[in-house]
């Protein structure tokens, strides 16, 4: 067996089980390395005491015969989940010291299924950004920097994508509101499992964009994320907008038969900006499926082109409603030196929210103001309805859809933090399935020319993650990306 930190949640899993290690030695090992590292900036906090607890727990559990399914494997928490009497800042300075008295439903349910949350992952402020920098915990570095290119894991999950990506955790968990579980498992080398809208509860989780917000894992393998996904899905009645529908055997799916599916290639995700690498791993993965004896049939998704601006006015605008509530009074940060209560407000607002977070509550509160809200609000859910007309249409052809998961490979630390539109433009092929609820995997498929993670795309049916996981289990055998992690020192 190799180093104990190389164990993903499968081998986890079967390592316990055959007492090669014990729990609380894997929760040990994890520490010592998050607490060694210091160059990627993955974690924001740790509580080795409480973690090493359950570790122990969780070993007296295994004694006692009453394993629970993730019993004793260390998975990272982004930081906008809500961790009873732990503090949860979403990386802003505007919930500095804020300690929830409430536990998120989807980390009660990794507790609760004998997960151990190993720490809490650094993420662009409120979950705005593709690049991790937009942080007020410093940024985070992509573990596939080499030398001097300082390269961003994206984001806004990217603290737990460098952190599954640099073996500091088994998993992580991540969210993804237009592409933030998506694009960093990209830059990053590792799978990211955006499930279907309804999938999980959002409770407990800082909203930044209501309608779209979701919650999945990213991991080192498609059948580590079928193993997390399953547990922390499910109705749950504090949240309306989950769905209370069975949750299927996710494990199970990934070794089905992809023979009689049929895959759809969208043309409109052919746009110019695409890198001539990504290009070719595109290609590549058509080959793969058609290897593996699927269907390949030609698509189209006429309103894609629209996916972008209209996901840049509807994430805004409810972001610029959910931020609303941080005010000075309920929660965390307050200013200094207040003359009124409207002073409060203005200066805690100020000096709490970062640059890229008043834009988006700027650009929010203008898009819903009085006089533009039909120019833009209104037609921007118009362009979403024809976005999930477009989906259903292909749907009924296809049984999945494959793209790349971003148009080109992971860029340096600074290198388009000038500039928002560039930056947004990251998101350009995971924002359609955002708007359309649907179910969307990102896996690691092949390099680019600087030898930069590329990662594919499959997006499913509204609740068929089954499908998305056995294609995606097809397609990561195919693309043997191991090979390449082990190649450029990611693994030894
Ligand atoms: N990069 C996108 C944004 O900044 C998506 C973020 C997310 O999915 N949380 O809005």
């Amino acid at each position: 067996m190799g180093k104990l930190s190389d164990l993903g949640v499968e081998e986890v899993i079967n390592g316990l089980s055959n007492k090669s290690f014990s729990a609380k030695e894997l929760v040990q090992t994890y520490i010592d390395k998050i607490l060694e590292d210091k160059i990627l900036n993955a974690f924001v906090r740790v509580n080795p005491e409480k973690s090493l607890k359950n570790a122990e727990l969780s070993d007296d559990r295994r004694k006692r015969n009453k394993v629970l399914p993730l019993d004793g494997v260390p998975i990272a928490v982004k930081d906008i989940f809500c961790t009873k009497n732990e503090e949860t800042n979403a990386s802003s300075k505007i919930l500095e010291n804020f300690v929830p008295q409430y536990e998120s439903t989807v980390t009660r349910k990794l507790l609760e299924s004998g997960g151990i949350i190993i720490g809490k992952t650094s993420m662009d402020e409120f979950a705005m950004g593709s690049s991790n920098e937009t942080s007020n915990n410093g940024v985070v570095l992509n573990p596939w920097s080499k030398g001097e290119k300082k390269l961003v894991p994206g984001g806004s999950s990217g603290g737990s994508a460098a952190a599954v990506s640099a073996r500091l955790c088994s998993a992580a968990l991540g969210t993804d509101t237009g592409g933030s579980i998506r694009q960093p498992a990209s830059f990053c080398g590792v799978v990211g499992l955006k499930p279907t809208y309804g999938r999980c509860s959002r409770w407990g989780i800082i909203a930044f964009a209501s309608s779209l917000d979701q919650a999945g894992p990213i991991a080192r393998s498609v059948r580590d994320a079928a193993i997390i996904l399953e547990q922390i899905s499910g109705f749950d009645t504090m949240d309306s907008t989950s769905v209370d529908k069975k949750v299927p055997n996710l494990l199970t799916a990934c070794s089905q038969s992809i023979k009689e599916k049929t895959i759809g290639i969208p043309g409109e995700y052919q746009i110019s900006g695409l890198s001539d690498d990504v290009r070719n791993i595109w290609k590549q993965g058509i080959e793969w499926l058609k290897s593996a004896g699927a269907n390949i049939i030609d698509i189209s998704l006429p309103h894609t082109p629209y996916a972008l601006p209209a996901y840049y006015i509807v994430a805004p605008a409810e972001a610029s409603a959910n931020l609303a509530r941080y005010d000075g009074i309920k929660y965390g940060f307050r200013a200094n030196n207040i003359t009124s209560l409207d002073d409060l407000y203005s200066k805690t607002r100020s000096e709490g929210f970062g640059a890229e977070v008043k834009r988006r509550i700027l650009i929010g509160t203008y898009v819903l103001s009085a006089g533009y809200y039909d120019a833009y609000y209104l037609k921007a859910q118009k362009v979403r309805t024809k976005i999930v007309q477009d989906f259903n249409i292909a749907f009924e052809k296809c049984d999945a859809i494959l793209t790349p998961t971003t148009p080109a490979g992971a860029f340096e630390i600074g290198e388009k933090s000038h500039n928002p539109v560039e930056m947004y433009l990251n998101d350009i092929f995971t924002v359609p399935a955002s708007l359309a609820g649907l179910p969307a995997i990102s896996l690691p498929s092949g390099l680019d020319n600087n030898k930069r993670p590329l990662g594919l795309q499959l997006i499913g049916r509204p609740f068929d993650e089954e499908s998305i996981l056995s294609v995606a289990s097809v397609l990561e055998d195919s693309a043997n990306f191991r090979s390449m992690e082990i190649e450029q020192g990611i693994v030894s």
